[in-house]
């Protein structure tokens, strides 16, 4: 039997059909939009006998049809950012129920709950023009320095609502408090070199061409960017920026993860789990890395080279841990809204 036939994958946003009950199906909602994870459902099939049904959208619209659906329907929310899956879970939609011995060894404490774990990692870095800007300005930058007048009209970054630079600003008021990090947002605000536009890849964009001195933006990205699958243009930009790891002597880079959560009336909740299990295992881990240049969440597994190039001997904040990034969401839309970062 061909392996496709195989395998029922759904493709709908909000008018899909009812999903199948019963035995052997696992009913995945993901927002992640890369068609190598459907890959890797195929392989969970091949290897458990476990249907792999998906309703792919945009984050927000899945959400509010787990909500809409009421239980009974979804198994397993996968989306990127755990600032998604901790204010989801705090919504009263997601369960305990990922915590079995395989998951929690797979997975560093810092990067899971009992509703929802990572599978991936990516850090939140900065990127700069190496003709522009020296390595004594370097030397010793951290996010919390983003925010020195040295750097007035030098800096481009995402808007604030983006949910990673809401995670970034949740960590910092973890690890700063409320009011240093308004007055931080505040002097980010000031050194802007244009009101935030775009998404990642058009902050490194307009780094390349001179824009801007230094962006913020995920590792993944650059590695995307200068695999050429994004086309020339973005592939030639990429090549004229250069990365920086913040945070470097003191509590490290700003990760973040991929999650996968358990949804609140799951149906299929034992097939959710062994998916989880799959997602975690090296041949998943590898295919991940591969296609989307994150970082493994598992040890033992090999960014790809393109991210390899890009450094892999830099320190993680493995203290933060990402549970925060949603408990601290609506304080740090307070804290860049109230700084006027649109
Ligand atoms: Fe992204």
């Amino acid at each position: 039997m061909r392996l496709l036939s195989s395998i029922a994958i759904i493709f709908s946003l909000l008018l899909g059909p009812a999903l199948a009950d019963g035995h052997g199906v696992v009913n995945v909602y993901s927002a992640r939009h890369y068609d190598s994870d459907i890959q890797l459902y195929e392989k969970f099939t091949a290897n458990s006998g476990i249907k792999v049904n998906v309703v792919s959208g945009k984050s927000g619209a899945l959400e509010k049809r787990i909500i809409e659906e009421g239980g009974g329907t979804a198994d397993l929310y996968i989306t990127a950012d755990a600032g998604r899956c901790g204010a989801f879970k705090s919504k009263g939609m997601l369960q305990a129920g990922l915590s079995s011995d395989a998951i929690k060894s797979a997975v560093p404490k810092n990067f899971r709950t009992s509703s929802w774990v990572g599978i991936a990692k990516r850090a939140r870095i900065v990127y700069f023009a190496p003709e522009r800007v020296t390595g004594a300005e370097l030397a010793g930058l951290t996010y919390e320095s983003l925010a020195d007048p040295k750097w007035k009209g030098r800096l481009v970054i995402r808007k604030s609502n983006n949910i990673y630079n809401q995670s970034l600003v949740a960590s910092l008021i973890k690890n700063n408090g409320k009011k240093a990090t308004e007055a931080w947002a505040e002097g980010v605000v000031s050194n802007m070199a244009r009101t935030p536009k775009g998404n990642d890849r058009a902050q490194i964009m307009a780094v390349a061409a001179g824009e801007a001195d230094i962006a913020v933006a995920n590792t993944y990205y650059l590695a995307l960017m200068l695999s050429g699958k994004k086309g020339a243009e973005q592939q030639e930009a990429a090549k004229k920026v250069k990365p920086f790891f913040p945070n470097q002597d003191g509590r490290g880079t700003h990760m973040n993860i991929s999650c996968a959560g358990l949804v609140k009336g799951a149906p299929n909740k034992s097939n959710a789990i062994a998916l989880v299990e799959f997602l975690l295992s090296k041949e998943a881990q590898e295919h991940i890395v591969n296609n989307t240049f994150e970082y493994p969440m598992i040890a033992g597994v090999s960014p790809h080279e393109l991210v390899v190039n890009m450094g892999l001997d830099f320190k993680q904040d493995l203290k933060t841990k990402v549970v925060n990034y949603g408990k601290n969401q609506a304080a740090a839309v307070t804290a860049m809204t109230g700084a006027g970062w649109k």
